[in-house]
C-alpha cells in the first residue's frame, strides 16, 4: 500500500520540480512510487502508509550509526535549546576541527561549510588561489556535487537520468574542466602532457560511489599522488562518502596516500547539513580573511550541525571495531548474492559500501558501470521494496550499511535477495 506516499507525491510535484529536493528521490529510474518518510530509527524507515523497511540507503552514507541513535539526538536537543544559530564563532567548530585534524591527520586545517557541493567548490578554488592555475582534472562517472564547474560527466542521479552534462551551464563554466577515466592512469598522464603548466588540482573520489562503487585499482591513488606532485599540481580526495565510512581515517588512511585537500560531507555531520574542506595548513591559509580567497557561509559551523557531528565522530572514535563489523555485515549480503546470483551479477564491495551491478563483467570504470543492466536492477529494486527492503533506487548509487544492522535483519535481507535470483532466473 502506498496510497498516502502516492498523493503526497501528486502534490508535491505541483510545488516541487518532480516532487523531490534531490533527483534520485523521484525513483524515476525504478519506475516507482518514492515512499514518503515519516520516520526512522535502527536500520529501519517508516513510510507515511505505515510501511517499515529495513534501510540500506541510510541517508546515502551519514547514517552509519543508524537512525536517530539516541546519544546524537540527546546532544542535538540540548544544542537547540541553546540557539539555533549565532552568526559567531562557537567552541564546537574548534572542537569539531580538531577531530577532523586528529582522525584524518592531512586535514591540519580545515573549514564547515553546509554541504558537500560546497566543500568541493571550495577545495578547488582553495586549489587554483594556492597554485595559480585554472584547470582541473576530474574523473568520469566522479560526482562532485552540482557545481557549474564540476558537472561534467557527473555520476550519481546525472548518470541516472542519462544527462551528465547539466543544461544552464554556460560552456566557458566548464571550460577549464578536464575529464579522465577512472583507474585509467595513460588518460591521466595525457592531460598533464597537454598541459603541463596549467593544472591547479586532480580531484578523485578515491573509492568511486557515484557511478555505482568502483574501487581504485592497484597503485592507481599512488600514481595521481606522484604524478600531481611532478607537475605541481594538488591532490584532492573527495572523501564525502568515504570520509569516517572506510574507516575513521577514511580512504586515505586506508590506502596510505595523503592528499593534500579533502573534503567531508555526510558522516560528518552527523545527519544535519555539514560539508568541511581542508588539508595542508600552508594551502589553507589561501582563504579570507588571512588569504585572498573568498569563501563565507550565514550557517556555516551550525552549532546544531557540529553537535551532531562531534559526537556522531566521538561514537566512531571511542568504537573503531564498529569498522569491522560494518565490513562483515556487507560480505554477509555480497556472499549471498553471489551464491544465489553466480555470474549474472558484479558485486562491488569495499567496507560498508557495495554495489550489485546486473553485467557479467567486471566493473572498474565508468564504461563498464554503465554496462549494467538498468531494467533489471529495477525489478530486482521493486521486489526488495515490495519485500520491505530499501534499497538505492538507482543502478549507479552505493549501498550503505549501518552498525544498526542487526543480524536478523542481514538474515531477512539475504534470504529475500536470494529468492530474487532463485525466481528470476
Ligand atoms: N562529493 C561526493 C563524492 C558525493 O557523493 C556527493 C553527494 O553525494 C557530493 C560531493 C555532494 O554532496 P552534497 O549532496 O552534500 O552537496
Amino acid at each position: 500500500m502506498e496510497q498516502r506516499s502516492q498523493e503526497l507525491f501528486e502534490r508535491a510535484k505541483r510545488r516541487i520540480p518532480g516532487g523531490v529536493n534531490s533527483p534520485v528521490r523521484a525513483f524515476q529510474a525504478v519506475g516507482r512510487t518514492p515512499r514518503f518518510i515519516a520516520s526512522a530509527h535502527g536500520d529501519r524507515i517508516l513510510d507515511v502508509d505505515q510501511n517499515e523497511y529495513i534501510d540500506y540507503v541510510c541517508s546515502w552514507g551519514p547514517g552509519i550509526l543508524g537512525h536517530a541513535y539516541p546519544r546524537v539526538i540527546e546532544k542535538v536537543q540540548e544544542a537547540c535549546a541553546q540557539g539555533l544559530t549565532f552568526g559567531a564563532p562557537t567552541e564546537k567548530e574548534v572542537v569539531l576541527a580538531e577531530l577532523i585534524a586528529e582522525l584524518m591527520p592531512s586535514m591540519q586545517v580545515s573549514r564547515l561549510v553546509n554541504s558537500g557541493t560546497e566543500a568541493v567548490m571550495s577545495a578547488i578554488r582553495a586549489a587554483r588561489g594556492f597554485t595559480g592555475r585554472d584547470k582541473i582534472i576530474k574523473f568520469k562517472g566522479c560526482y562532485h556535487g552540482h557545481s557549474d564547474g564540476l558537472l561534467v560527466k557527473a555520476g550519481s542521479a546525472a548518470l541516472t537520468t542519462s544527462v551528465p552534462d547539466s543544461a544552464g551551464v554556460p560552456a566557458d563554466f566548464t571550460k577549464h574542466t578536464l575529464v579522465a577515466s577512472y583507474n585509467d592512469t595513460e588518460s591521466v598522464k595525457k592531460l598533464f602532457e597537454a598541459y603541463p603548466q596549467e593544472i591547479a588540482a586532480v580531484i578523485v573520489e578515491p573509492v568511486a560511489a557515484n557511478m555505482g562503487v568502483v574501487l581504485p585499482a592497484q597503485g592507481f591513488l599512488s600514481f595521481l599522488r606522484d604524478i600531481t606532485r611532478q607537475y605541481g599540481a594538488l591532490l584532492i580526495f573527495d572523501e564525502v562518502i568515504t570520509g569516517f565510512r572506510l574507516g575513521l581515517g577514511g580512504a586515505q588512511a586506508y590506502y596510505d596516500i595523503q592528499p593534500d585537500l579533502t573534503t567531508l560531507g555526510k558522516i560528518v555531520g552527523g545527519g544535519m547539513p555539514i560539508g568541511a574542506y581542508g588539508g595542508r595548513s600552508d594551502i589553507m591559509q589561501m582563504i579570507s580573511p588571512v588569504g585572498p580567497v573568498y569563501q563565507a557561509g550565514t550557517l556555516s559551523g551550525n552549532p546544531i550541525a557540529t553537535t551532531a557531528g562531534i559526537e556522531t565522530l566521538n561514537i566512531l572514535k571511542a568504537d573503531p571495531q564498529i569498522y569491522t563489523r560494518l565490513a562483515e555485515k556487507s560480505a554477509q549480503i555480497a556472499q549471498a548474492v553471489k551464491a544465489a546470483a553466480g555470474n549474472r551479477v558484479t558485486v562491488n564491495r569495499i567496507g560498508s559500501l557495495m554495489s550489485i551491478f546486473f553485467t557479467k563483467q567486471p566493473v572498474t570504470d565508468y564504461e563498464s558501470a554503465v554496462s549494467a543492466d538498468t531494467k533489471q536492477y529495477a525489478a530486482f529494486f521493486g521486489y526488495l521494496l515490495d519485500h520491505g527492503i530499501y534499497t538505492a533506487p538507482s543502478q549507479f548509487e552505493a549501498m550503505f550499511l549501518s552498525d544498526a544492522h542487526t543480524a536478523q535483519d542481514l538474515a531477512k535481507t539475504c534470504e529475500v535477495m536470494t529468492q530474487y535470483f532463485r525466481t528470476f532466473k
